[in-house]
């Protein structure tokens, strides 16, 4: 593994911490909560309000969407990243978007936090060096057929460019399964704390496909030693234009929420 990853494994024992705001990413337990996509101005900023009163540290909403089929919702796009600003500026909520297309980077890098790398792309990569240029931490998501070397090696690449702000993101890989959406590998937060200094973050909603798996497999997250979770919750579910099986509405974050940070809490006295 050394020589490939020669930026990743050099400092192992040195923790990456990313400070946004006051939030310390690789140290504070955090939770990055949201919908899957920026629908409209009303979806949005319910959501974000919400999830800023149970307790989220960070908004996540897709402004441009990877999806498996060309006519299904794409994104708002623009309009999607300016709803998000608004977003921001009304619950103070630094913002996680997904970008797709190098060609994006640097004019998304103007409204967007964190630079979110979607599975489908962790191996694009243009777009891995073009994130590696810019100046936002880079959450990077396993694509859903790799192994924790090729993520890696995915993390390298943006390293190499000069960002060494990147936070990996399990979010479960294909499987002969089908009950869930993905089989969620979570032993893959102590094994990239075994390799690496980057954060690690797992998403339980993509993971697991399904509400009723979220908080369980949360809870098994953080006994894991995940350093955060990001987790899809839209102000009403039932008309979400994506995921919509596995989106928490408000009521149900905030209950997860309490339980998330009571385990997170005893964690740190472990
Ligand atoms: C997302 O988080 O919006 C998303 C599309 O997830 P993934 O890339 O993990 O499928
Ligand atoms: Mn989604």
């Amino acid at each position: 593994m050394r020589k490939d990853l020669r930026l990743i494994s050099q400092e192992k024992d040195k923790k990456t911490i990313i400070e946004i705001g006051d939030l310390r990413i690789g140290e504070d337990f955090m939770v990055i909560a949201g919908p899957c996509a920026v629908e409209n101005e009303k979806q949005t900023i319910e959501t974000a309000k919400a999830v800023k009163k149970a307790g989220a540290n960070m908004l996540r909403g897709g402004a441009f969407k990877p999806r498996t089929s060309p006519y299904a919702f794409q994104g708002l796009g623009l309009k999607g990243l300016k709803i998000l600003e608004k977003a921001k500026r009304e619950t103070g909520l630094p913002i996680v978007t997904e970008v797709i297309d190098s060609r994006d980077v640097s004019w998304i890098s103007e409204y967007a936090d964190v630079l979110q790398i979607g599975a489908r792309n962790m191996q694009n990569f243009s777009l891995l060096k073009e994130v590696g240029k810019a100046d936002r931490p880079v959450l990077l998501k396993r694509g859903m057929y790799s192994t924790l070397k090729e993520w890696l090696s995915c993390a390298e690449y943006i390293l190499s460019e000069g960002n060494k702000n990147v936070i990996l993101c399990e979010r479960g890989i294909r499987t002969f399964e089908t009950y869930t959406r993905n089989t969620l590998d979570l032993s893959m937060v102590p094994a990239v704390k075994e390799c690496t200094h980057l954060p690690v973050v797992v998403d339980p909603s993509h993971g697991t496909g399904r509400k009723s798996l979220i908080e369980p497999m949360s809870l098994a997250a953080v006994a894991a030693g995940a350093n955060g979770l990001i987790v899809e919750v839209h102000n009403n579910p039932e008309v979400a234009m994506s995921d919509k099986d596995q989106q928490f509405n408000p009521e149900e974050f905030l209950v997860f929420m309490q339980h998330v940070r009571k385990l997170s809490e005893m964690m740190k006295n472990l």
